[in-house]
């Protein structure tokens, strides 16, 4: 951290503690968010240095590629444009996940390609992470911890920017990186737009959350779709969402099958 990142640390923790004295409320949708997009990316920088250093990257430059594509066309349409999204596979054929750090840093497992069955439905994942981006949820978790740190900081007498460091730590592990109801309706509602505009029949945002609540039933445990609100709930909020599409029209729009087959499932037998 240079110097003048020390100065700006502290700023924004001050900005926050001002927050947190004078109650300042939250309205429903729309958390309060004091992380800029450069700091945002500096922050996905060093998160996404960490989880490469944990996980096991897929060695398949063709299957990168693709799923890479399939990023780039939801990206184009996403409403956010001042971060650029990027995705990288994980080579992990048990583990169904996928997610996004700050700044537009996706992560997709092998597990979870393996469970869809079409490009749309791969689509439909990647929109969704790119939702969280693109609704700052990122910004305004981080926001929030900062806050509640900041509580426990105070009456521990710690330095600020050994507080910031703190949050950081707790974004690392995953801690504090857990979304609200709120958020996850957002990034589902961002992110079935994202799919329709890019092209991909949106049903399969729906498709594939019957999918996973079925992967769900045969599981004990799940880290990152153990997921608030439940997904039988989403389920029900999607099939409303997807009414404001013509029925006709988005049918008609492609789930490219076959391609996924070629590109995808072939490859990872
Ligand atoms: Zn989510």
């Amino acid at each position: 951290m240079t110097e003048r990142r020390g100065h700006r640390a502290k700023a924004l923790v001050f900005v926050a503690l001002m927050a947190t004295f004078l109650g300042c409320e939250t309205t429903p949708g729309r958390d309060f968010n004091l992380l800029s997009t450069q700091d945002e990316v500096a922050l996905g920088e060093k998160f996404s240095a960490e989880v490469e250093r944990q996980e096991k990257l897929c060695q398949d430059a063709s299957l990168q590629a693709y799923v890479a594509r399939v990023c780039s066309r939801l990206a184009a349409v996403s409403p956010r444009q001042d971060v650029t999204y990027r995705v990288k596979v994980v080579d992990s054929p048990d583990t169904v996940n996928a997610f996004a750090l700050p700044g537009g840093f996706l992560y997709v497992y092998t597990g979870l390609l393996k469970l869809c069955g079409n490009e749309a439905e791969l689509a439909a994942v990647l929109a969704h992470e790119i939702g969280h981006v693109a609704g700052y949820h990122h910004g305004e978790t981080f926001t929030r911890m900062m806050g509640l740190q900041l509580g426990t900081a105070l009456v521990l007498g710690q330095d600020p920017t050994q507080t910031a460091q703190i949050v950081a730590d707790l974004f690392v592990r995953g801690i504090a990186a857990r979304y609200s109801r709120e958020q996850e309706r957002q990034a589902d509602a961002l992110g079935m737009e994202i799919l329709y505009r890019a092209g991909y029949r949106p049903d399969a945002m729906i498709d594939f959350m019957y999918k996973l609540m079925q992967y769900n039933q045969n599981r004990v445990y799940l880290p990152i779709f153990a997921s608030h609100p439940p997904t039988e709930e989403r389920i029900l909020r999607l099939q409303q969402l997807v009414q404001q599409y013509p029925p006709d029209e988005r049918r008609s729009l492609p789930l490219y099958v076959d391609r996924y087959q070629a590109e995808v499932v072939k490859r990872l037998r």
